[in-house]
């Protein structure tokens, strides 16, 4: 590895004249932050828009054509400022009427939202002075996919030999037909990865504008603490259950490569945050929990039938059901003669009726049962692999709290606990779970 950090700033730290100033003092604290990539300008206080909704609108907005320029100049206007906030000579009008023009004459969205990192990256490269490099000339998509190694492959040649820092647009590239391509909401987080790993960094920052990551979510638990250490694969589970304090698609380049990810707070730049490291031992782990995060929006279809461990092909059929109606689940619990299947609400909106239909053709169960209202909660962490009675803590925890636990399900690496229940129960149940694990430990 390399003495070299990727630095990654998001929207709220590219939104006015004073964190761009920030950002700059930011990198410039420290020698080895090498690479930086930003996101478009977001929001400057709540009601605000993002840059990269602005564009969004401007080009969707097929039917007035005065309502598109509109939009256009706000962004443009907002760009003026910034520039003119920051002091420096840059050409946003040519750029402006540029891509004003591509997009009237019909751009695609993704081309249109890709130039609010564009603009942000030129304008961060003026004002510091440090190399700008497109990210049009590094990342690389293959029919509307990202494709990694080829990606890899291209930058890494690309930034090998740069000297000095360098600012590289985060959420697009390019397409070998030159189409541009985002990454989904969020991506610049993706690029930030995609840099580190092109450039060997030893470690990657993600500068955004919380401390870090918390062990359950602020707006249930009352000041949760925060998860100094914690793996790639816990993250994913959380990532995936709710917190979205970073684009859970970006870990997969730095797994390859074993980078870690340190999450930072350019507003309290002081803090550590939270460092994401590759493995367990490095983790170093003081609790037993790493966190607890949840969601609510969840149908459990419950099936019955006698003799049903017997049947070869049960669950499979169950499945292909699921398959056919392009409906994705979350969980398939079982019992001797019972198997749930947990699906996200909005998986099966309109087609409740057509999936029991279709699976009492293909399995002709006994009874299916829909509970529709639960809420999947995931307690997450690699102590508790090693630990015995942890589950004895959680069950005893919800039980206490008068939870009535209707789903049990324990991934086989022992990362973590998932439970179902009532929605009703849900803000309880993370609430008497984090005490349990976190208050006074
Ligand atoms: N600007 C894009 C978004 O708002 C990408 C990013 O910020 O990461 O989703």
């Amino acid at each position: 590895m390399k003495n070299i950090k990727v630095c990654k700033f998001g929207g709220t730290s590219m939104a006015t004249s004073e964190s761009i100033n920030q950002v700059e003092s930011i990198v410039r604290a420290d020698d080895t932050r090498k690479f930086v990539v930003v996101s478009a300008p977001g929001k400057r206080f709540k009601d605000d828009i993002k840059i990269t909704d602005m564009l969004y609108s401007a080009v969707n907005e097929k039917n007035s054509v005065t309502r598109r320029s509109m939009i256009l100049n706000q962004i443009r206007e907002r760009f003026v400022a910034l520039a003119n906030d920051l002091g420096i000579d840059f050409d946003i009008a040519s750029e402006m009427d540029v891509i004003e023009k591509n997009i009237v004459e019909g751009a695609t969205p993704a081309y249109a939202a890709s130039r609010g990192e564009y603009l942000s990256a030129k304008l961060f490269s003026a004002k510091t002075g440090w190399t700008f490099i497109d990210a049009k000339d590094l990342v690389r998509f293959s029919n509307g996919e990202f494709d990694a190694e080829y990606t890899n492959d291209v930058a890494k040649n690309k930034l090998k030999n740069i000297k000095g820092r360098v600012v590289i647009p985060g959420f697009y590239g390019v397409q070998d037909d030159g189409e541009i391509v985002t990454f989904s909401r969020g991506g610049s987080d993706i690029t930030g990865a995609i840099i580190a790993r092109a450039t060997d960094a030893f470690v990657y920052e993600n500068w955004t504008d919380v401390d870090g990551f918390l062990t359950a979510d602020p707006r249930i638990v009352d000041k949760p603490k925060q998860i100094d250490v914690l793996t790639y694969a816990e993250l994913r589970e959380l990532s995936y259950m709710g917190a979205n304090v970073l684009h859970p698609e970006s870990i997969f380049p730095l797994k390859v490569a074993k980078i870690p990810i340190n999450v930072r707070n350019t507003f309290a730049p002081e803090k550590e945050g939270t460092l994401i490291v590759a493995d367990y031992n490095a983790a170093k782990q003081k609790s037993i929990v790493t966190g607890v995060a949840g969601r609510k929006g969840f149908t459990s279809i419950n099936i019955a039938k006698s003799m049903m461990n017997n049947e070869i092909g049960f669950g499979r059929r169950v499945l292909s059901v699921l398959e056919h109606l392009g409906v994705s689940f979350e969980h398939i619990p079982s019992g001797i003669d019972t198997l749930s299947v947990f699906v996200e609400d909005t998986e099966i909106i309109g087609k409740m009726e057509c999936v029991v239909d279709k699976l009492r053709s293909a399995v002709n169960p006994d009874t299916i049962e829909i509970h529709s209202g639960m809420a999947i909660i995931a307690t997450v962490g690699h102590g508790m692999s090693d630990r015995a009675g942890t589950a004895a803590r959680l069950f005893t925890a919800l039980a206490k709290a008068g939870v009535n636990v209707r789903m049990i399900d324990q991934g086989s690496s022992e990362l973590n606990i998932i439970v179902g229940v009532d929605s009703t129960d849900y803000e309880r149940s993370i609430n008497a779970i984090y005490e349990e694990f976190y208050l006074d430990k």
